[in-house]
Formats: structure tokens, C-alpha cells, sequence
């Protein structure tokens, strides 16, 4: 649907960083909000989206001990570093764009360590927390372990004003299944270091390893903290043992066994498996979301359910018979949806008018991008 992916990375992404006088805009007790000169920034919206970043991160890997810089990038910066920095096309996947970033604070006073956000969202502010608390405990992690952790703590969504995480990421899921690495790939993707200048495509797939590892580790010992998955991948950190837990998290039914939190008790759970589902492609990921859907009763997760579903549909091509199954549950839903923000109900009008044809691309893209928070991931 989106032909441009999201990245987030703890690559050496200095020049944004560097050279630049960021001022200060709102400081709270765990974190200062710094803009560039001339740029606004929407501080009640970046608040919102980083106070249950905060939470969750502390909850899983304890309190930060400092004060954290938080940097608002400014979406489209003239003069063109940022921009440079921020997109990249990686042979074999495609045109991708790097949203987010931290960058670890050095003895130069010219450049400012921290996190960069794009936008204020939640999974993002997750993931670049991940680092920071890293690099401020001073623990030296393999790159792919830092960048799985940051992925799979990264994946979910925002329930209640908490950070519901998920961890199933759909995008590597798919790319690790659509292609097989070989040994001496996957040999030379875990030495990646975060200083190295690794080329583009390995940088993500390091991403992607990281995430199918860290992914398996927390399946064995879901109640375990990050370090017990670490210590235990280091029991026995071959390349055969990282092949094993890959085609563990990569095997076919692997989604569908995950899915079954979608009958969680927890609606916050369950809204956060149901988000991102369609990236999957995959008619069976659909077919579950559906038959919770019949049985579903609290709104936002229905509609999370239905939408899923119905972003799917245009994306896994779906046989006539499927979708004329799919299309009664999911357009009834659509069509009776009530949601109380003025803003996604004037999306979700638009959404209905473009199931009627009557929308431009355009009307119908920013349709679904008012009600990202139901999709994306
Ligand atoms: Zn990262």
C-alpha cells in the first residue's frame, strides 16, 4: 500500500546531528525537547506519543538515569543533509526511508547525541529508546541483538495511552521468507558493527536477522528480560544456532500460531496484533483476523480488525469467493464504525467514499494515513 517502508536506525547518521544549534522547546522529568530554529513543533502531540514510549522502555530495561535529548526532525529540511541521510534505495527491496535515529553522544561538542524523531509515534520513540538505554548503560551488544530488540519492542501500538507491544514485525517476516540467506551471508550480516559503514541492503538485513532472532529467543522465554534472551543466545551463538531460530520465526504457520493473541483477554493486546497484519499478504493472517472479528465486541479493535483485513484484500490478491466472504464483515464494519476523534471519523468518511469509487488516489491515501494508528507498522 505504502511503497516506501519506514526504517529506523542507529546508523552512524551524524550529519544530521552535527553542526546544527538545537534549542530546547519543552523539558519533563525523563526527557528535553529540542527543535531547530525556525521550526515548530507540535510539543502537546510529541509529548503524547513519548510519555508511553517512556513507560514502556523503563518497565523492560529500567529507569535512564539522565535527562533524554530528544530531537524533532523537521520532515522536509532544505539544504538537504537531513534529506540525503533520511532516504535510501536498497537493492532488492526497494526505495526505503529512515524516519527515526539515535545517535550515541561523543566528546565532540559540536554534535548532539540523542534520538531524532521525524514524527512524534510511538513505536519509533520505542525503538530509538531502546538504544539510548543501551548506550547508557555502556553495554556493548552485538549490532543485529540492539537493532532485534529495538524491532520487536518497537512493534505494537498505542491502547489506552499505553505501549502495547507486539513483536511480530511483518515487513522482515515476509522479506526473510521470500528470500533464504546463505551461511556466508548470514555469517557476515551478525559481525556487523554499528561503526561499520555497512552497505545499505546489509544494514537492513541486519535488521531483519536481528528481529527473527530476538523474535524466536522471546517466543522460548516470553516472561524473560531482554538480558536472559542475550545470555541466552550466547549459551550457544554459532551461525547454525542463528539459522535455527531464523527458520523458526520464518516457518509458514509461525503468524498464524502468533494470531491466536488476537483472542487475548486484553483488548489492547489484541488491537496490537491485529495492526500491521496486512503487510503479511497473506489470506490466512486474513482469515483469522475475520473469524475475530465475528466474535469482537470492543469497537477499536473491530475496526483494527476490519481495516486490516480490508487493506489485505487489495494487497494479497484475493480470490472473488474470499473477498465476497471478506466484503460483508468487513464493509458492514466499516460502515457502522463510530470514531469519536473528528479527524479519523472525517478519514473513515472518506475511506466509505472510496470503497464507492468516488475518491481521487490521493483522497483515498490520505484517507488511510489519517487513520495510520489502526495499520501501520
Ligand atoms: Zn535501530
Amino acid at each position: 500500500m505504502r511503497p516506501v517502508q519506514s526504517l529506523l536506525f542507529a546508523l552512524v547518521v551524524s550529519l544530521a546531528a552535527a553542526c546544527t544549534s538545537w534549542q530546547p522547546v519543552e523539558t519533563r522529568e525523563a526527557w528535553t525537547l529540542y527543535t531547530k530554529p525556525g521550526y515548530t513543533v507540535d510539543i502537546a502531540c510529541f509529548a503524547r506519543a513519548l510519555e508511553p514510549a517512556f513507560v514502556a522502555v523503563e518497565e523492560r530495561m529500567g529507569p535512564f538515569r539522565k535527562n533524554v535529548r530528544i530531537h524533532a526532525l523537521a520532515e522536509a529540511a532544505e539544504g538537504g543533509l537531513e534529506a540525503e541521510a533520511q532516504f535510501e534505495t536498497v537493492p532488492g527491496i526497494g526505495p526505503a526511508r529512515v524516519r527515526a535515529f539515535h545517535v550515541r553522544a561523543t566528546a565532540n561538542p559540536f554534535q548532539s547525541g540523542g534520538v531524532f524523531l521525524e514524527c512524534a509515534d510511538t513505536g519509533a520513540a520505542v525503538h530509538e529508546l531502546v538504544h539510548a538505554r543501551v548506550a547508557e548503560e555502556g553495554v556493548k551488544l552485538p549490532l543485529w541483538f540492539e537493532e532485534g530488540l529495538a524491532q520487536f519492542y518497537g512493534d505494537g501500538a498505542v491502547y489506552e495511552d499505553r505501549w502495547y507491544v507486539d513483536g511480530l514485525c511483518c515487513w522482515p517476516l515476509r522479506e526473510l521468507r521470500e528470500e533464504r540467506l546463505s551461511d556466508t551471508d548470514l555469517e557476515r550480516l551478525l559481525a556487523v558493527r554499528g561503526s561499520d559503514s555497512a552497505p545499505s541492503r546489509d544494514n537492513l538485513l541486519v535488521h531483519f536477522i536481528g528481529w527473527a532472532i530476538v523474535f524466536d529467543l522471546a517466543r522460548e522465554a516470553p516472561n524473560a528480560a531482554w538480558h536472559q534472551w542475550y545470555d541466552a543466545w550466547r549459551a550457544d551463538d554459532s551461525t547454525a544456532a542463528a539459522r535455527a531460530r531464523i527458520e523458526r520465526t520464518i516457518a509458514d504457520r509461525s503468524h498464524v500460531d502468533w494470531l491466536k493473541r488476537l483472542d487475548d483477554e486484553d483488548p489492547g493486546v489484541r488491537f496490537a496484533t491485529a495492526k500491521g497484519t496486512w503487510k503479511l499478504r497473506s489470506a490466512s493472517a486474513a482469515e483469522r483476523l475475520l473469524a475475530r472479528l465475528d466474535d469482537e465486541e470492543e469497537p477499536t479493535v473491530r475496526f483494527a480488525l476490519a481495516l486490516n483485513v480490508l487493506i489485505t484484500g487489495g494487497e494479497a490478491r484475493l480470490s472473488g469467493r474470499q473477498w465476497g466472504r471478506f466484503g460483508r464483515l468487513v464493509f458492514s464494519t466499516l460502515r457502522s464504525a463510530n470514531l469519536a476523534d473528528p479527524a479519523e471519523a472525517q478519514s473513515l468518511e472518506l475511506v466509505r467514499r472510496a470503497l464507492r469509487g468516488r475518491t481521487s488516489k490521493a483522497e483515498s491515501d490520505r484517507a488511510f494515513d489519517g487513520l495510520a494508528r489502526y495499520w501501520d507498522e
